[in-house]
Protein backbone atom coordinates (compact mmCIF):
# COMPACT_ATOMS: atom_id res chain seq x y z
CA UNK A 1 0.00 0.00 0.00
CA UNK A 2 1.22 3.46 -0.94
CA UNK A 3 2.03 6.00 1.73
CA UNK A 4 2.17 9.53 0.32
CA UNK A 5 4.09 12.04 1.86
CA UNK A 6 3.89 15.79 0.88
CA UNK A 7 7.34 17.05 0.78
CA UNK A 8 7.83 21.06 1.02
CA UNK A 9 10.71 22.97 0.42
CA UNK A 10 10.03 26.30 1.15
CA UNK A 11 12.61 29.23 -0.25
CA UNK A 12 12.44 33.00 -0.04
CA UNK A 13 10.72 33.51 -3.27
CA UNK A 14 9.45 29.75 -4.17
CA UNK A 15 7.88 26.08 -3.10
CA UNK A 16 8.82 23.08 -4.59
CA UNK A 17 6.44 20.76 -3.77
CA UNK A 18 5.87 16.64 -4.11
CA UNK A 19 4.00 13.72 -3.55
CA UNK A 20 6.38 11.02 -2.90
CA UNK A 21 5.29 7.33 -1.74
CA UNK A 22 7.81 6.93 1.30
CA UNK A 23 8.32 3.22 0.43
CA UNK A 24 9.33 3.36 -2.86
CA UNK A 25 10.38 6.74 -3.58
CA UNK A 26 8.34 7.34 -6.78
CA UNK A 27 6.77 10.51 -7.47
CA UNK A 28 3.27 10.89 -8.15
CA UNK A 29 3.37 14.80 -8.19
CA UNK A 30 6.25 17.19 -8.97
CA UNK A 31 5.82 21.08 -9.04
CA UNK A 32 7.37 24.02 -8.37
CA UNK A 33 5.84 27.82 -7.64
CA UNK A 34 8.37 30.43 -8.59
CA UNK A 35 8.69 34.15 -8.00
CA UNK A 36 6.55 34.70 -5.29
CA UNK A 37 5.98 37.87 -4.69
CA UNK A 38 6.47 39.12 -8.35
CA UNK A 39 4.36 40.44 -11.13
CA UNK A 40 5.15 36.86 -13.02
CA UNK A 41 4.66 34.36 -9.91
CA UNK A 42 3.60 31.38 -11.59
CA UNK A 43 3.29 27.66 -10.83
CA UNK A 44 4.12 24.38 -12.92
CA UNK A 45 3.57 20.70 -12.32
CA UNK A 46 4.22 17.38 -13.31
CA UNK A 47 1.48 14.61 -12.82
CA UNK A 48 1.06 11.12 -14.37
CA UNK A 49 3.83 12.38 -17.58
CA UNK A 50 2.11 15.48 -17.78
CA UNK A 51 3.58 18.45 -17.27
CA UNK A 52 0.96 21.53 -16.89
CA UNK A 53 0.94 25.14 -15.57
CA UNK A 54 -0.73 25.79 -12.79
CA UNK A 55 -3.30 28.60 -11.17
CA UNK A 56 -1.41 31.16 -9.33
CA UNK A 57 -2.32 34.86 -9.48
CA UNK A 58 0.19 37.63 -9.70
CA UNK A 59 2.17 38.61 -6.92
CA UNK A 60 1.15 35.55 -5.30
CA UNK A 61 2.61 35.64 -1.68
CA UNK A 62 3.48 31.97 -0.31
CA UNK A 63 0.11 31.59 2.13
CA UNK A 64 -1.75 31.83 -2.11
CA UNK A 65 1.00 29.66 -3.25
CA UNK A 66 0.64 27.01 -0.75
CA UNK A 67 -3.26 26.97 -1.44
CA UNK A 68 -2.94 26.70 -5.08
CA UNK A 69 -0.41 23.60 -4.38
CA UNK A 70 -3.11 21.99 -2.21
CA UNK A 71 -5.76 22.37 -4.62
CA UNK A 72 -3.24 20.37 -7.34
CA UNK A 73 -2.58 18.12 -4.45
CA UNK A 74 -6.73 17.43 -4.11
CA UNK A 75 -6.96 17.40 -7.79
CA UNK A 76 -5.14 14.04 -8.51
CA UNK A 77 -6.85 12.06 -5.80
CA UNK A 78 -3.74 10.76 -3.43
CA UNK A 79 -4.32 11.02 0.11
CA UNK A 80 -1.12 11.83 2.15
CA UNK A 81 -0.52 10.55 5.44
CA UNK A 82 2.44 13.07 6.26
CA UNK A 83 3.87 16.62 5.48
CA UNK A 84 7.92 16.51 4.96
CA UNK A 85 9.72 20.14 5.55
CA UNK A 86 12.91 20.75 4.23
CA UNK A 87 14.54 22.88 6.75
CA UNK A 88 17.80 24.44 5.86
CA UNK A 89 19.48 24.97 9.84
CA UNK A 90 18.87 22.97 12.80
CA UNK A 91 21.90 23.88 14.72
CA UNK A 92 23.13 21.65 17.52
CA UNK A 93 19.84 20.87 18.54
CA UNK A 94 18.31 18.63 15.64
CA UNK A 95 20.64 15.50 15.40
CA UNK A 96 17.66 14.15 13.47
CA UNK A 97 13.82 15.03 11.95
CA UNK A 98 11.44 16.25 14.44
CA UNK A 99 7.67 16.71 14.67
CA UNK A 100 6.77 19.96 14.28
CA UNK A 101 5.48 21.43 17.25
CA UNK A 102 5.39 25.10 19.30
CA UNK A 103 9.29 24.47 20.60
CA UNK A 104 10.58 23.34 16.78
CA UNK A 105 9.34 26.26 15.57
CA UNK A 106 10.83 28.37 17.97
CA UNK A 107 13.58 26.55 17.21
CA UNK A 108 13.96 27.14 13.22
CA UNK A 109 13.00 30.90 14.07
CA UNK A 110 16.27 30.68 16.86
CA UNK A 111 18.33 29.16 13.90
CA UNK A 112 17.50 31.99 11.65
CA UNK A 113 20.23 34.26 12.47
CA UNK A 114 22.09 31.46 11.11
CA UNK A 115 20.51 30.90 7.73
CA UNK A 116 18.11 34.13 7.22
CA UNK A 117 16.96 33.62 3.66
CA UNK A 118 16.36 30.32 4.39
CA UNK A 119 15.00 29.50 7.83
CA UNK A 120 12.23 32.15 7.65
CA UNK A 121 11.20 30.70 4.42
CA UNK A 122 11.07 27.21 5.80
CA UNK A 123 9.29 28.57 8.82
CA UNK A 124 6.64 30.35 6.43
CA UNK A 125 6.51 27.35 4.71
CA UNK A 126 5.66 25.31 7.79
CA UNK A 127 3.23 27.25 9.71
CA UNK A 128 1.13 28.15 6.16
CA UNK A 129 0.89 24.33 5.21
CA UNK A 130 -0.03 23.52 8.85
CA UNK A 131 -3.24 25.47 8.52
CA UNK A 132 -4.11 23.72 5.31
CA UNK A 133 -3.72 20.13 6.83
CA UNK A 134 -4.42 20.90 9.98
CA UNK A 135 -5.18 16.79 10.82
CA UNK A 136 -1.37 15.54 9.42
CA UNK A 137 1.97 15.42 11.16
CA UNK A 138 4.15 17.80 9.92
CA UNK A 139 7.47 16.93 10.32
CA UNK A 140 11.00 19.25 10.02
CA UNK A 141 13.52 17.38 8.28
CA UNK A 142 17.19 19.82 8.56
CA UNK A 143 20.66 19.49 6.11
CA UNK A 144 22.17 19.78 8.73
CA UNK A 145 21.16 16.49 11.31
CA UNK A 146 23.20 14.31 8.83
CA UNK A 147 26.29 16.15 9.90
CA UNK A 148 25.75 16.32 13.67
CA UNK A 149 28.36 13.33 14.53
CA UNK A 150 30.97 15.11 12.66
CA UNK A 151 34.09 15.27 15.55
CA UNK A 152 34.75 18.51 17.48
CA UNK A 153 38.26 18.66 15.30
CA UNK A 154 36.70 18.89 12.28
CA UNK A 155 33.41 21.12 12.76
CA UNK A 156 35.84 23.75 14.86
CA UNK A 157 36.74 27.08 13.28
CA UNK A 158 40.80 28.01 14.84
CA UNK A 159 38.79 31.26 16.11
CA UNK A 160 38.37 32.52 19.99
CA UNK A 161 36.66 29.16 21.24
CA UNK A 162 34.31 31.66 22.96
CA UNK A 163 32.71 32.64 19.39
CA UNK A 164 31.94 29.07 19.71
CA UNK A 165 30.38 28.56 23.13
CA UNK A 166 28.56 31.90 23.17
CA UNK A 167 27.51 32.33 19.22
CA UNK A 168 27.48 28.64 18.00
CA UNK A 169 30.51 29.73 15.20
CA UNK A 170 31.26 26.43 14.01
CA UNK A 171 31.15 24.32 10.37
CA UNK A 172 27.53 22.64 10.58
CA UNK A 173 27.64 21.40 7.19
CA UNK A 174 24.73 21.41 4.88
CA UNK A 175 23.14 18.82 2.13
CA UNK A 176 22.52 15.85 4.54
CA UNK A 177 19.70 14.45 2.68
CA UNK A 178 21.51 14.29 -0.48
CA UNK A 179 24.47 12.24 1.53
CA UNK A 180 22.37 10.19 3.25
CA UNK A 181 20.44 9.07 0.23
CA UNK A 182 24.01 8.52 -1.60
CA UNK A 183 25.33 6.56 1.43
CA UNK A 184 22.04 4.22 1.68
CA UNK A 185 22.59 3.92 -2.44
CA UNK A 186 25.78 3.12 -2.38
CA UNK A 187 25.27 0.59 0.27
CA UNK A 188 23.04 -0.79 -1.66
CA UNK A 189 25.70 -0.63 -4.89
CA UNK A 190 28.31 -2.29 -2.71
CA UNK A 191 25.63 -4.88 -0.89
CA UNK A 192 26.71 -4.20 2.38
CA UNK A 193 25.04 -2.83 5.88
CA UNK A 194 24.93 1.47 6.10
CA UNK A 195 26.96 0.74 9.27
CA UNK A 196 29.71 -0.97 7.17
CA UNK A 197 29.78 1.47 4.22
CA UNK A 198 32.54 4.27 3.65
CA UNK A 199 32.93 6.53 0.99
CA UNK A 200 33.35 10.04 -0.78
CA UNK A 201 30.23 11.80 -1.53
CA UNK A 202 30.31 14.85 -4.24
CA UNK A 203 27.44 16.52 -3.94
CA UNK A 204 27.40 18.74 -7.30
CA UNK A 205 24.33 21.30 -8.09
CA UNK A 206 23.97 24.66 -8.18
CA UNK A 207 25.12 24.44 -4.57
CA UNK A 208 27.88 21.55 -4.11
CA UNK A 209 29.59 20.18 -1.29
CA UNK A 210 31.46 16.69 -0.76
CA UNK A 211 31.21 14.91 2.62
CA UNK A 212 33.61 12.25 4.23
CA UNK A 213 31.41 9.18 5.39
CA UNK A 214 33.42 6.22 7.35
CA UNK A 215 31.13 3.36 8.21
CA UNK A 216 27.69 5.32 7.68
CA UNK A 217 28.72 8.10 9.72
CA UNK A 218 29.31 11.32 8.10
CA UNK A 219 33.45 12.94 9.51
CA UNK A 220 34.00 16.12 7.56
CA UNK A 221 31.86 17.94 4.88
CA UNK A 222 33.08 20.67 2.89
CA UNK A 223 30.44 23.51 3.68
CA UNK A 224 30.67 25.09 7.07
CA UNK A 225 28.80 27.93 9.18
CA UNK A 226 27.32 28.48 6.19
CA UNK A 227 26.57 27.11 2.44
CA UNK A 228 29.29 29.48 0.97
CA UNK A 229 31.96 27.40 2.27
CA UNK A 230 34.51 24.69 0.49
CA UNK A 231 34.22 23.97 -2.97
CA UNK A 232 33.74 26.36 -6.53
CA UNK A 233 29.71 26.24 -6.72
CA UNK A 234 27.77 27.90 -9.53
CA UNK A 235 27.73 31.70 -7.83
CA UNK A 236 29.43 30.72 -4.66
CA UNK A 237 33.02 31.82 -4.40
CA UNK A 238 34.11 28.27 -1.95
CA UNK A 239 36.83 28.96 0.05
CA UNK A 240 39.02 32.10 0.19
CA UNK A 241 41.62 33.72 2.57
CA UNK A 242 39.27 34.74 5.35
CA UNK A 243 40.90 38.71 4.97
CA UNK A 244 39.70 38.95 1.68
CA UNK A 245 35.80 40.41 2.87
CA UNK A 246 37.40 42.90 4.73
CA UNK A 247 39.91 44.15 2.04
CA UNK A 248 37.23 43.84 -0.62
CA UNK A 249 34.79 46.22 1.07
CA UNK A 250 37.93 48.88 1.70
CA UNK A 251 39.18 48.62 -1.67
CA UNK A 252 35.83 48.72 -3.39
CA UNK A 253 34.00 50.24 -1.29
CA UNK A 254 30.83 48.00 -0.90
CA UNK A 255 28.92 47.64 2.48
CA UNK A 256 28.78 44.39 4.00
CA UNK A 257 25.67 42.68 2.22
CA UNK A 258 27.37 44.29 -1.07
CA UNK A 259 30.35 41.97 -0.17
CA UNK A 260 28.10 38.80 1.01
CA UNK A 261 26.07 39.25 -2.76
CA UNK A 262 29.08 39.29 -4.65
CA UNK A 263 30.79 36.11 -3.31
CA UNK A 264 27.14 34.23 -3.48
CA UNK A 265 25.81 35.80 -6.44
CA UNK A 266 28.17 36.78 -8.84
CA UNK A 267 31.10 34.77 -8.21
CA UNK A 268 32.23 30.50 -8.53
CA UNK A 269 31.80 29.58 -12.00
CA UNK A 270 29.56 32.70 -13.20
CA UNK A 271 32.72 34.86 -11.58
CA UNK A 272 35.57 32.98 -12.89
CA UNK A 273 33.97 32.59 -16.32
CA UNK A 274 32.32 35.86 -17.00
CA UNK A 275 29.40 34.09 -19.06
CA UNK A 276 27.44 31.65 -17.50
CA UNK A 277 26.74 29.43 -13.79
CA UNK A 278 25.23 26.37 -16.08
CA UNK A 279 27.94 23.34 -16.46
CA UNK A 280 26.42 22.56 -19.86
CA UNK A 281 26.94 26.30 -20.95
CA UNK A 282 30.48 26.57 -19.75
CA UNK A 283 31.59 23.00 -21.23
CA UNK A 284 29.95 23.96 -24.49
CA UNK A 285 31.80 27.18 -24.41
CA UNK A 286 35.14 25.79 -23.33
CA UNK A 287 35.21 23.31 -26.48
CA UNK A 288 34.63 26.47 -28.89
CA UNK A 289 37.23 27.43 -26.85
CA UNK A 290 36.04 30.13 -24.67
CA UNK A 291 39.27 30.68 -22.49
CA UNK A 292 36.98 32.18 -18.94
CA UNK A 293 34.75 28.83 -19.35
CA UNK A 294 38.41 26.39 -19.57
CA UNK A 295 39.49 28.32 -16.63
CA UNK A 296 36.30 27.99 -14.36
CA UNK A 297 36.03 24.31 -14.96
CA UNK A 298 39.71 23.88 -14.53
CA UNK A 299 39.65 25.99 -11.22
CA UNK A 300 36.21 23.70 -10.23
CA UNK A 301 37.76 20.44 -10.80
CA UNK A 302 41.12 21.34 -9.22
CA UNK A 303 39.35 22.78 -6.27
CA UNK A 304 37.29 19.27 -5.94
CA UNK A 305 40.04 16.98 -6.16
CA UNK A 306 41.79 18.79 -3.99
CA UNK A 307 38.85 18.29 -1.19
CA UNK A 308 38.36 14.42 -2.00
CA UNK A 309 42.25 13.60 -2.33
CA UNK A 310 42.13 15.15 1.24
CA UNK A 311 38.87 13.16 2.82
CA UNK A 312 41.22 10.14 1.69
CA UNK A 313 43.13 10.53 5.15
CA UNK A 314 39.29 10.79 6.63
CA UNK A 315 37.81 7.72 5.11
CA UNK A 316 40.83 5.06 5.33
CA UNK A 317 37.68 2.22 5.13
CA UNK A 318 36.77 3.84 1.73
CA UNK A 319 34.70 2.16 -0.40
CA UNK A 320 33.91 4.30 -3.40
CA UNK A 321 34.01 7.73 -4.30
CA UNK A 322 30.74 8.83 -5.63
CA UNK A 323 29.23 11.73 -7.66
CA UNK A 324 25.38 13.05 -7.45
CA UNK A 325 23.59 16.39 -8.16
CA UNK A 326 23.29 17.84 -11.51
CA UNK A 327 26.62 18.36 -12.61
CA UNK A 328 27.71 15.11 -11.10
CA UNK A 329 25.07 13.15 -12.11
CA UNK A 330 25.35 14.76 -15.83
CA UNK A 331 28.96 15.54 -16.50
CA UNK A 332 31.03 13.05 -17.56
CA UNK A 333 33.63 15.89 -18.24
CA UNK A 334 33.58 17.06 -15.01
CA UNK A 335 33.76 13.45 -13.35
CA UNK A 336 36.82 12.81 -15.77
CA UNK A 337 38.83 15.55 -15.26
CA UNK A 338 38.16 15.64 -11.64
CA UNK A 339 39.16 11.70 -11.13
CA UNK A 340 42.37 11.99 -13.24
CA UNK A 341 44.17 13.87 -10.78
CA UNK A 342 43.58 10.14 -8.91
CA UNK A 343 45.24 8.20 -11.63
CA UNK A 344 49.04 7.95 -9.37
CA UNK A 345 47.04 6.43 -6.21
CA UNK A 346 45.29 4.06 -8.79
CA UNK A 347 42.03 4.95 -9.69
CA UNK A 348 40.79 4.88 -13.46
CA UNK A 349 37.67 5.95 -15.05
CA UNK A 350 35.97 3.69 -17.76
CA UNK A 351 35.16 6.31 -20.66
CA UNK A 352 32.67 4.43 -22.01
CA UNK A 353 30.77 4.03 -18.49
CA UNK A 354 31.66 7.67 -18.05
CA UNK A 355 30.09 8.73 -20.87
CA UNK A 356 27.05 6.25 -20.54
CA UNK A 357 25.94 7.88 -17.02
CA UNK A 358 23.63 10.62 -17.51
CA UNK A 359 20.00 11.72 -16.94
CA UNK A 360 19.48 9.27 -14.33
CA UNK A 361 21.68 6.53 -15.25
CA UNK A 362 23.75 5.51 -12.58
CA UNK A 363 26.67 2.92 -11.82
CA UNK A 364 30.82 2.68 -11.19
CA UNK A 365 32.24 4.34 -13.96
CA UNK A 366 35.41 3.04 -13.02
CA UNK A 367 37.69 0.64 -14.87
CA UNK A 368 37.70 -2.86 -13.10
CA UNK A 369 41.37 -2.01 -12.32
CA UNK A 370 40.53 0.85 -10.39
CA UNK A 371 41.96 0.72 -6.97
CA UNK A 372 38.51 1.68 -6.05
CA UNK A 373 34.92 2.19 -7.74
CA UNK A 374 33.44 5.60 -8.89
CA UNK A 375 29.76 5.41 -8.55
CA UNK A 376 27.11 7.59 -9.86
CA UNK A 377 23.98 8.23 -8.41
CA UNK A 378 21.28 9.87 -8.92
CA UNK A 379 19.91 11.75 -5.50
CA UNK A 380 16.34 11.83 -4.04
CA UNK A 381 16.19 14.10 -1.64
CA UNK A 382 12.47 14.24 -1.72
CA UNK A 383 12.89 10.51 -0.45
CA UNK A 384 15.00 10.77 2.38
CA UNK A 385 12.38 13.49 3.44
CA UNK A 386 9.31 11.57 2.91
CA UNK A 387 10.81 8.08 4.86
CA UNK A 388 11.54 10.52 7.95
CA UNK A 389 8.23 12.44 7.67
CA UNK A 390 6.83 8.89 7.47
CA UNK A 391 7.96 7.35 10.91
CA UNK A 392 6.25 10.16 12.86
CA UNK A 393 3.04 9.58 10.70
P1 LIG B 1 21.09 20.93 -9.51
O1 LIG B 1 21.27 22.12 -8.61
O2 LIG B 1 21.40 19.63 -8.86
O3 LIG B 1 19.80 20.94 -10.28
O4 LIG B 1 22.23 21.09 -10.65
C1 LIG B 1 22.31 22.20 -11.53
C2 LIG B 1 23.62 22.11 -12.31
O5 LIG B 1 23.66 20.88 -13.03
C3 LIG B 1 23.79 23.22 -13.34
O6 LIG B 1 25.10 23.76 -13.26
C4 LIG B 1 23.64 22.50 -14.65
O7 LIG B 1 24.41 23.10 -15.64
C5 LIG B 1 24.21 21.13 -14.31
N1 LIG B 1 23.79 20.13 -15.30
C6 LIG B 1 22.56 19.64 -15.53
N2 LIG B 1 22.59 18.79 -16.59
C7 LIG B 1 23.87 18.76 -17.04
C8 LIG B 1 24.55 18.09 -18.12
N3 LIG B 1 23.90 17.27 -18.95
N4 LIG B 1 25.88 18.29 -18.25
C9 LIG B 1 26.55 19.11 -17.41
N5 LIG B 1 25.97 19.78 -16.39
C10 LIG B 1 24.64 19.62 -16.21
Amino acid sequence: MKKNVVVLNCGSSSVKFAIIDAKTGEASLTGLAENLGNADSCMTFKTQGKKQQGDLVANANHAQALKAIQDVIASTGEKPVAVGHRVVHGGERFKEAALVDNSVLAAIEDYASMSPLHNMANLKGITTAQAAYPDLPHVAVFDTSFFQQVPQRAYLYALPKKLYEEHGIRSYGFHGTSHQFILDSSASLLNKPVSETSIISAHLGNGCSVAAIEKGIAHDTSMGFTPLEGLVMGTRCGDIDPSLPGTLQAKLGKSVSEINDLLNKQSGLLGLSELSNDCRTLEEAAQNGHEGAKLALEVFCYRLAKYIASYLIVVPSLDAIVFTGGIGENSSYIRSTTMAYFAHLGFSINNDENLAKRFGTGGNIAHECSSKPVFVVATNEEWVIAAQALTFA
